[in-house]
């Protein structure tokens, strides 16, 4: 076999003790022992650069957030039920970097949660259980949420007062930025109508604003607005999951909604809060939120805690410190322009290259004039840069997407490293 005898022997001791819905990355799996920045090593001291981790969004093993966390769990950990400054301090932090309509903050400790907690806040709130998602969506694991996640697959049924609208794919759909607005926002319009006809309320809509797992739709910028326009008129609220494209990931803004020039009545946030430590939250206008609250009380026992805050504050201070919003769009304009020179000399394999900071898609299609997904492709190409020690993952209906999307940290000293690698891989690929 390819694989050494450690690996091996770990496998099967996976196989053996863990329920089986887990799922591995790579033919050949790698055992990370230790990361630092946007790299990691494994076991036989490799050192991988990280395009993939969104988590670790101010680096991996951040010491300000190390010594944030070990000096708040030297001190006390408890939950919401006393009170605590910090988790004040930080709600004040969090809150004045949304628009000034979300005045409420709630934290619950993962993004499943906080998707969960806002589809009950909005039914609460309209009196509607009509939801509307995008077509390759992943909102969580809860029974509410995993029903809201068609990327989980035909053994996942949708609930059924969920309605699918299309991805927002520019690159296939074309058009004028005014165009392809008007267009989204009519299919939104007609996807309101289907829930309607089938008697179901129109509660939400529950959007990832860069459209993560449908494939990364950032452009044109601002065409989301109308859409959640629409979502008003018909009288419901739109959830914007920030879970992905939130902390400053996409340069432009702190959080993605805010690309979009939109008010989200509702946002709910995770992955790079805590940059690994969990902890999630939901935000919300208040007179959205009291529809809720003033039936029922929430209690989420490590939610909010006090050492999950100390991370997030600290991950908070640094993003700000380090200017790391200014940093994902220098660093990641720097890598689309290194991306679109790998496009150029591929032109035969590769349909679009896209992305709003350091968050990046880079497509896959078959040279047959009909930007038919090149699965395939994609999947080699990530498994051939595995061995060259630089780890990602693909994305998208149809598999076809390299998903590039490196803690923030990310230095523009490795985009050489990343682009001559992938190129080197598709050439590969191109000659077999
Ligand atoms: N929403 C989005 C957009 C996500 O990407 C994820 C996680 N992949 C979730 C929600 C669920 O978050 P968690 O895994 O923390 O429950």
């Amino acid at each position: 076999s390819m694989l050494s005898p450690k690996t091996r022997e770990m496998i099967s001791k996976r196989e053996k003790y863990l329920g089986g819905a887990y799922r591995l990355f790579y033919r050949k799996p790698i055992n990370i022992v230790r990361g630092e920045g946007d790299y990691l090593w494994d076991d036989e001291g490799n050192k991988y650069l990280d395009m993939y981790n969104n988590v670790a969004g101010v680096g991996h093993c951040n010491p300000a957030v190390v010594n944030a966390v070990t000096e708040q769990m030297k001190t006390l950990n408890t939950h919401t039920r006393y009170l605590h400054e910090k988790i004040l301090d930080y709600s004040e932090e969090l809150l004045a970097l949304m628009p000034d309509e979300i005045n409420k903050i709630m934290y619950m400790c993962t993004g499943s949660e906080a998707n969960d907690l806002a589809l009950r806040v909005a039914e609460a709130y309209t009196g509607g259980t009509g939801i509307i998602i995008t077509q390759e969506a992943y909102h969580g694991t809860s029974a509410l949420t995993s029903g809201c996640s068609p990327s989980l697959g035909a053994g996942q049924p949708l609930l059924p007062n969920v309605r699918l609208i299309t991805a927002p794919d520019y690159y296939r759909h074309g058009g004028t930025p005014e165009e392809f607005t008007a267009w989204y926002a009519s299919e939104m319009q007609k996807t309101i109508d289907e829930l309607n006809e089938a008697g179901y309320k129109f509660s939400c809509f529950l959007a990832d604003s860069i459209f993560s797992s449908d494939g990364i739709y950032p452009d044109p910028v601002g065409f989301l607005k109308a859409t959640v326009d629409v979502v008003h008129k018909n009288g419901g609220v739109f959830i914007a999951d920030e879970v992905q494209p939130g902390f400053a990931r996409t340069g432009q803004a702190f959080f993605g909604f805010a690309r979009h020039g939109i008010v989200p009545d509702m946002i709910t946030m995770g992955k790079p809060m805590g940059n690994g430590i969990p902890i999630s939250g939901l935000a919300a206008k208040e007179d959205v939120l009291a529809a809720f609250s003033d039936k029922l009380p929430y209690f989420n026992t490590f939610g909010g805690n006090p050492v999950s805050i100390a991370a997030a504050q600290a991950v908070l201070k640094y993003i700000k410190d380090e200017n790391l919003q200014e940093h994902c769009k220098k660093a990641g304009a720097a890598l689309l322009k290194a991306l679109k020179e790998v496009q150029k000399r591929h032109p035969e394999s590769v349909g679009d290259v896209r992305g709003a900071g350091l968050f990046l898609g880079f497509e896959f299609v078959k040279n047959d004039g009909n930007k038919t997904p090149d699965k395939d492709m994609a999947l080699n190409v990530i498994e051939m840069l595995r061995d060259e020690h630089i780890l990602t993952s693909v994305i998208g209906h149809y598999g076809n997407i390299l998903k590039l999307r490196p803690p923030m940290v990310f230095s523009e000293n490795d985009i050489d490293w990343f682009a001559t690698s992938l190129d080197k891989c598709i050439t590969k690929l191109e000659n077999k």
